[in-house]
């Protein structure tokens, strides 16, 4: 059985960013919604049920046919947002560091210019899905996007960054005004985080 993880910090920890009831909603009713619902799809196979997220979800094209759409949707969800909500933090870095911020640099000229680029990425999304810094297969960084839940590693690609533009994730703050979400975003990045992603994907 799949369970709801813990945020790694209080509701309002990412205000004025991303407000509280913002938070708790996306926690507590989406976040649990797709949990709930990945363990009952589950319940009717049980020779899946010692399977990690990870390998549900990156040999999603062997799953039985009758529960890849389900696994697809609430395995993805629930993958997806246990990544969202650890790549945020209260007191952000600012802009990336380490070897993230070297491998940025080497890609994209400078930061600033990696930060448009991802950003327009996720501006430009039409209806729901997720704007990705991933670690493509041959170990360079690409700017990607994916639809509803479905997430980099069911191509074999690995997430280092994520940013939810569900309209759950953003409407009660800023309506219709996605880019100002997007824009405000940047100052509750986890950059720590995302730099222990890059190193256990190059490893
Ligand atoms: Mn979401």
């Amino acid at each position: 059985m799949f369970q709801l993880p813990k945020l790694p910090y209080s509701y309002d920890a990412l205000e004025p960013f991303i407000d509280r009831e913002t938070m708790e909603l996306h926690h507590n009713k989406h976040h649990n919604t797709y949990v709930e619902r990945l363990n009952k799809v589950l319940e009717s196979h049980e020779s899946l049920t010692n399977k990690t997220i990870e390998d549900l979800l990156s040999d999603f094209q062997i799953l039985p046919h009758e529960i890849r759409t389900a696994i697809r949707n609430f395995g993805g969800g629930h993958y997806n947002h246990t990544l969202f909500w650890g790549m945020m933090k209260n007191k952000s870095e600012g802009e990336a560091i380490g070897k993230v911020a070297k491998e940025i640099e080497k890609k994209y000229g400078s930061y600033k210019s990696f930060e448009e680029q991802f950003s327009n990425k996720a501006n430009g999304i039409f209806g729901s899905g997720w704007a990705w810094l991933i670690l493509n297969k041959d170990h360079e960084f690409d700017i990607i996007s994916t639809k509803n839940q479905d997430s980099p590693i069911m191509e074999g690609l690995y997430p280092i960054l994520g940013l939810d533009v569900w309209e759950h994730a953003y409407y009660l703050k800023y309506q219709n005004k996605r880019a100002d979400y997007v824009a405000a975003w940047w100052n509750v990045v986890n950059w720590e985080r995302v730099e222990n992603l890059y190193g256990e994907a190059i490893r």
